[in-house]
């Protein structure tokens, strides 16, 4: 029997040291799993003078599955060749190359966590989790774009473009997501203003008659910014597109307290899954031991459920990490009084302690 091969791109900054650690943590739940390394973003331009070189594109084709770290550099070395155009070289490379259409963020909130929110606990109430479901290959990020100077005048233009079945991918997945949980999709778009709301809205309207048990609600993004902060708890699958997508997600992934927690899946029409924590490189705190690997390993354990259907071994990663918590043993990012501060490596000892498979 061919075991599963999975192509691992840890990339820059904080990704290597989070990568190492959570490995340990897949190889002992899935010891028959291959992994691969592949170089990617700036740890890549270093031999190979781009940022997604053939190497790893091959090595992806012949995975069944990307586990990603983060790429990119300082913030002000962002003109330095290695880290120049970083992100755009490697990342949407590589969900053009792979053409990921779909990106599932969820934010999830552990009772252990629950002061450590910047929002007040009333506010949580009945929230245990909000998942929002992004498009990832239209909208202005891969529309045409041009810079010029026009009788003087700098000009710049960046063009969103949807068509009818990139946005009907979304909402087939929104609302088989939403059959499986709490029968309630809230559609995100700006369609008091936007064509390609207007299309977005009517695509979600259409694709809704085929799924009747589903309740469909629709949000101006505005609206859906300030509705996150005031009564998060209305959500439960938020779907949308790139741009909107990008920023909400964000600013949903702080409600649990830290993005070192958050974890994130892409697919393609195929079903084939790259998974990364939502953060980048966190430069800040590179090689200080002090990442939380949370979102890496969850990164994992949707994986595992998506790609693998190993359900009953993700559930003992999330259980494990669960009693780490409960436990008392925070990363900095999450640091409560009363609680024990560890590093990335000591953190990763106390779950594989914890698992029981
Ligand atoms: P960032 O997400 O790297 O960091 C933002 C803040 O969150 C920092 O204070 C960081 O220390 C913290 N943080 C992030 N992950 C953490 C973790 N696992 N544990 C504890 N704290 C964590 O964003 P930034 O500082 O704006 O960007 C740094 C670099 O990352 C830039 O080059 C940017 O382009 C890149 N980036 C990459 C990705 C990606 O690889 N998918 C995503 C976003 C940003």
């Amino acid at each position: 029997m061919k075991h599963p091969s999975i192509a691992v791109l840890a990339g820059d900054g904080i990704g290597p040291e989070v990568m190492a650690q959570v490995l340990r943590v897949l190889h002992h739940v899935c010891p028959q799993f291959n992994t691969k390394h592949g170089l990617v973003g700036g740890a890549a331009f270093t031999t190979h003078q781009c940022h997604f070189p053939q190497d790893t594109q091959s090595l992806i084709d012949d995975c069944d599955a990307v586990l990603f770290g983060s790429v990119g550099g300082p913030i002000d070395s962002a003109d330095e060749p290695q880290w120049k155009n970083c992100e755009i070289n490697s990342i949407l490379a590589l969900r053009n190359h792979l053409k990921l259409a779909i990106n599932i963020r969820p934010a999830k909130f552990y009772s252990a966590l629950r002061d450590i929110s910047p929002i007040k606990n009333k506010r949580l109430e009945g929230c245990d989790e909000i998942i929002i479901l992004r498009e990832l290959l239209g909208d202005i990020y891969f529309g045409e774009k041009q810079a010029y100077t026009e009788e003087g005048i700098m000009i710049a233009e960046d063009t969103a473009r949807y068509d009818e079945n990139q946005i009907a991918l979304v909402a087939h997945q929104a609302f088989k997501t939403a059959t499986r949980r709490k029968q309630h999709v809230v559609s995100v778009d700006k369609a008091n203003v936007l064509e390609t709301s207007k299309l977005w809205r009517k695509t979600f309207q259409q694709v809704a008659t085929g799924y009747p048990a589903i309740k469909l609600t629709h949000m101006l993004v505005d609206n859906c910014a300030m509705q996150l902060i005031l009564n998060p708890a209305q959500f439960d699958v938020i779907a949308t597109s790139n741009l909107f997508g990008d920023i909400l997600s964000d600013a949903a992934s702080a409600l649990p307290g830290s993005l070192g927690m958050m974890p994130s899946a892409s697919f393609n029409q195929q079903g084939f899954g790259l998974y990364e924590p939502s953060g980048g490189s966190a430069p800040d705190i590179t090689g200080l031991d002090k990442a939380n690997p949370m979102a890496q390993m969850l990164s994992v354990t949707m994986m595992l459920r998506h790609s693998f259907n190993k359900t009953k071994e993700a559930d003992a990663i999330e259980q494990a990490i669960i009693k780490t918590l409960e436990k008392g043993f925070r990363t900095v990012d999450i640091m409560q009084q009363d609680k024990t501060e560890v590093g990335t490596i000591q953190f990763t000892d106390e779950v594989l302690r914890q698992i029981k498979l």
